[in-house]
């Protein structure tokens, strides 16, 4: 697909913002784990989707092998503060839903990586550490938690990491051959 056509198929699964950069520009950081470590949100050591089960920084690299580009993808909040946790939330589940419907678009017509917002929440409680994931096909591990700083993958795609005041945006990314 040229990427024209990535990014009307974006649009048409309802993202409101999106860019594409080459995948060699993404860079895995050892510093964004950290602050998956120190508990930023609650999360680590706690589901499959996130370090330390996701694996290395250097597993990070291996996964994006082969890959070419990187679409990376927004959903907007509009907020009438900064206390707008229903805007937040919508938008939450708004990017969810779009890259749901984008990788069922693109996984039959070529190899894809995907790489959610915010921690896997399919299940009500994570099988981890005990047991394996239920729904290994379904997760998306975050961009953070491969450890990518989502404001620097931003910059390269051409994409704003702040749009307007009282906007949050939600970014996750797919990318691709
Ligand atoms: S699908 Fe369920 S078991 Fe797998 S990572 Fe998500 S919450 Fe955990």
């Amino acid at each position: 697909m040229t990427s024209e056509e990535m990014i009307q198929l974006a649009k048409e699964c309802g993202f409101d913002a999106m860019g594409i950069t080459e995948a060699e520009n993404l860079k895995f950081m050892p510093e964004v784990r950290d602050m998956c470590a120190a508990g930023k949100c609650g999360a680590y050591n706690k589901s499959w989707s996130c370090p330390p089960a996701i694996g290395t920084i250097e597993d990070s690299y291996k996964k994006i092998k082969g890959y070419q580009y990187c679409l990376v993808l927004q959903c907007i909040a509009q907020m009438e503060d900064d206390f707008d946790v229903e805007a937040m939330q919508d938008a939450g589940e708004r990017i969810r839903i779009a890259l749901e419907k984008i990788v069922a678009e693109l996984k039959p017509k070529m190899e894809i990586l995907p790489m959610g917002c915010g921690g896997c929440r399919l299940c009500s409680k994570c099988t981890y550490p005990d047991a394996p994931c239920r729904f290994p096909e379904n997760v998306f591990p975050s961009m953070e938690a491969y450890g990518l700083m989502v404001s620097n993958v931003c910059k390269k795609a051409n994409v704003p990491y702040y749009h307007e005041k009282n906007t949050l945006a939600y970014t996750c990314c797919v990318l691709y051959k």
